[in-house]
């Protein structure tokens, strides 16, 4: 599998300045590249391959000094960019690749080769010499691949990783104690089954008031001007520490589950759900969930340890007990049932529903199954009976 491990560099002002124009170039390298692959299929019909944009990334490096400068093989993978925008284009995930601002153009890679670490000098790297490095914590595994990156004023070294996954105990021999459900919401972030709530904590909002504070003076100025930089510069660093503060806070919830727990059952994210309740609020909300299940596949698997994803159908709208159907609108938020007499809040009926369809799906045929995984996932479905009005409803 591999993971990623980044560490901050400090470059002194000469290689500062070598970078950024190393960026710039590379910049223009892909715009001449793109448009080159416009116009030869306007005039020629001739649709260049991966392979050709390569041969031209190179034949202008034999040209041009400024990227005489850049390791060979980063100025391919540059081309390679290219390569990819148009695929994902013509494959139907992306846009008509545009014209890129060099304000956009913040990374570049190196493939393989012309990198390397040394204890004592810090980060080799091709083209600048060494720079200082900042270790927090050894890489694992085997490294494939540097990136070195800009992120509002700082730059960074991510290393791509290969090793091996550990194994994981067998599903099926797991004690149900150490199986948990969790629904995750808006309200609270996420609520497990043994009736734990974890809310989003507060710093995280206040970060986030300072951000739109910042926006709406934004607003005011007047665009490209010195103040509306001076903004911009601020609310990109505010928007990096909102990041890391998430992603902080993501990780060790995550980290904290898996360590006293050993399967993690979650509501696969039902994107049309998502797009009929579209606002900006929640689409925030649900991206940052949407991350939460993707660490959480990947810390499984890092870990050892299991994930199950399972339909969200009916979740909130039956008895986690009895299964009987109580149907409640979004503002409910107890769950009392009139058949077995249960009487929890919806959240923590959720997860324990949850929890119910990801022990129903621990057999030992499905090894924790992933959320790129087609096929049924474990659903209530055809294991509530509904009755004739219930059974037209669209939850
Ligand atoms: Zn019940």
């Amino acid at each position: 599998m591999l993971s990623a491990f980044k560490y901050r560099i400090y470059p002194k002002p000469g290689q500062e300045l070598w970078l950024k124009r190393s960026l710039l170039s590379l910049c223009e390298l892909c715009n001449g590249l793109r448009a080159k692959k416009i116009e030869e299929y306007k005039q020629h019909g001739i649709s260049l391959t991966k392979t050709g944009l390569r041969a031209l990334a190179l034949e202008e490096r034999r040209h041009r000094p400024e990227l005489q400068t850049i390791y060979s093989q980063v100025v391919q993978t540059a081309a390679d960019r290219v390569h990819i925008a148009f695929s994902n284009f013509f494959e139907g995930r992306a846009r008509f690749p545009r014209h890129k601002h060099p304000r956009k153009y913040l990374s570049m890679t190196f493939p393989q080769s012309g990198f390397k670490v040394n204890p004592q000098r810090g980060l080799y790297v091709s083209g600048m010499g060494y720079v200082r490095i900042f270790v927090h914590r050894p890489p694992l595994g085997r490294v494939k691949r540097l990136t070195i990156k800009r992120e509002a004023g700082e730059w960074y070294a991510i290393f791509i990783t290969e090793g091996d996954a550990p194994v994981k105990q067998p599903i099926d021999t797991v004690a149900e104690n150490r199986i948990r459900g969790a629904d995750l919401g808006l309200e609270m972030f996420t609520t497990l089954d043994n009736s734990e709530s974890v809310e989003y904590p507060r710093f995280l909002r206040r970060s986030e008031d300072k951000v739109n504070a910042l926006q709406r003076r934004l607003a005011h100025k007047k665009k490209g001007s010195k103040r509306w930089k001076e903004i911009c510069f601020s609310l990109a660093r505010l928007h990096l520490h909102v990041k890391r503060q998430r992603e902080d806070f993501q990780n060790k919830l995550i980290h904290r589950i898996f360590s006293e727990n050993d399967v993690l059952v979650l509501e696969k994210l039902d994107i049309s759900w998502m797009l009929k309740n579209h606002s900006l609020a929640k689409s925030i909300s649900d991206a940052s969930l949407g991350r939460f299940i993707r660490k959480a596949i990947f810390k499984a698997d890092m870990l050892g340890k299991h994930f199950i994803a399972v339909d969200p159908w009916g979740t909130t709208q039956f008895c986690h007990n009895c299964l009987a159907w109580i149907p409640k609108g979004l503002a409910e938020r107890e769950h009392i049932c009139p058949s077995c007499g249960v009487r929890t809040s919806r959240d923590l009926n959720s997860a324990l529903l949850i929890k119910r369809l990801g022990i129903l799906s621990s057999s030992p045929s499905d090894g924790g199954s992933s959320l790129a995984e087609p096929g049924p996932l474990p659903s209530l479905r055809g294991m509530v009976s509904l009755g004739a009005e219930a059974g037209s409803l669209r939850f």
